[in-house]
């Protein structure tokens, strides 16, 4: 070995779901079926490039105050990033520092594991229950703070806000991150206690409900103290992290309310849907509550099944670690998309 070996910081890094370059059935990385708001449209038919030549606000002011008013919530309560993948490696960097473990469910979001070994902080699996439940009394005791997804993922299971609130109240000296990626398929959103708690910081991104992955948007929601570290820490970093053109359609994608729902309600039937058929197939399903289903099936292995979706260009995602070797993970298409999913399924099972 070199001897400058010793001196690089090695990570094993997390790996995304695939982007294939063929057009296939993508029911792999939870994308919105739909297309973004049609304000969106408009806005880059008339954006003027000349600005590009131009720096982007850092501070994405526009989009910031969008949200705010979204949310109903100051504009120094709203930071934003290149991506909730961005927003919450901000969130470890800043919140996180502490000898203390961070607590996080075993199974979770991938990446939790990778930004803790990345910047050296301790951390503590706690295991969810036989249903894949988060077991609140876990996140009582003394830790470097708390972070989990609601819904979690993959298994898309939901808590309601009295479970939440229990884990945040448990944990006042620490902070704790609510990830919120799939929350508006599913429920009430931790926005609503951000007045209650100061330890409280909640992450959402454009990326599902707002169909927008491409243009890597996230946002926190916190009060204003939280917020100024995160930026104090994000302008250390590195200080234009969104550029100009998505900066302009996030604020359009968040004035369209009426789009957003409709797109959120067509995801959400044909999930009931789809959970129905899978079942009739005899798929055991979680009672996912975002806008993918984790699914397994008693006489089918799922890697198999996995490469056989896969041989004919229907990608779902799997795993294939620890309790969840059995599952697939399968997003909300559209309908057409689904039928030709469950037309396979119906045919393999027939072999
Ligand atoms: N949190 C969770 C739980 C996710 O599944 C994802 C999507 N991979 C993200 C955050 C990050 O999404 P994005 O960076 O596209 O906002």
């Amino acid at each position: 070995m070199r001897n400058f070996e010793k001196n690089i910081r090695k990570v094993e890094p997390y790996v995304p779901g695939e982007q294939p370059q063929k057009k296939v059935i993508k029911l792999n990385t939870n994308e919105n079926p739909y297309p973004p708001a049609p304000k969106v449209a408009e806005i880059l038919e008339t954006m003027d490039i000349d600005n590009f030549r131009l720096y982007p606000d850092p501070a994405a002011a526009e989009l910031v105050k969008a949200l705010a008013d979204y949310y109903q919530v100051g504009e120094d309560q709203v930071f934003t990033g290149v991506g909730s993948d961005d927003v919450l490696a901000m969130c470890f960097l800043t919140f996180f520092n502490s000898e203390k473990p961070v607590y996080f469910p075993d199974i979770t979001y991938s990446f939790y594991k990778v930004w803790a070994e990345l910047y050296k902080i301790p951390y503590k699996l706690q295991t969810l229950n036989e249903e894949f439940r988060i077991v609140p009394s876990d996140y009582y005791g003394e830790n470097g703070g708390v972070i989990f997804p609601n819904p979690n993922a993959p298994t898309g299971l939901y808590e309601e806000l009295d479970v939440i609130e229990d884990i945040i109240f448990h944990n006042r000296d620490v902070i704790v991150i609510i990830d919120e990626a799939y929350v508006d398929f599913a429920g009430r959103s931790a926005v609503e206690l951000i007045d209650k708690y100061d330890n409280l910081i909640v992450v959402q991104t454009f990326s599902k409900a707002r169909s927008m992955a491409g243009m890597r948007i996230g946002y926190a929601i916190s009060n204003p103290l939280l917020i100024k570290y995160l930026n104090d820490v994000k302008y250390s970093f590195n200080s234009y992290t969104m550029n100009r053109v998505s900066q302009l359609c996030g604020v359009s994608a968040v004035q369209d309310q009426e789009y957003f729902e409709a797109c959120v309600h067509k995801i959400i039937d044909t999930r009931e849907w789809v959970k129905k058929k899978l079942t009739d197939l005899g798929f055991s399903c979680l009672d996912s509550m975002s806008n993918f289903i984790f699914a397994m099936h008693p006489e089918y292995d799922a890697k198999e099944l996995f490469a056989a979706l896969k041989e004919h260009d229907i990608y779902v995602r799997y795993w294939g670690s620890e309790r969840i070797e059995q599952y697939l993970r399968i997003t909300i298409g559209t309908r057409e998309e689904m039928e030709v999913l469950l037309a396979f399924l119906k045919e393999y099972m027939k072999k």
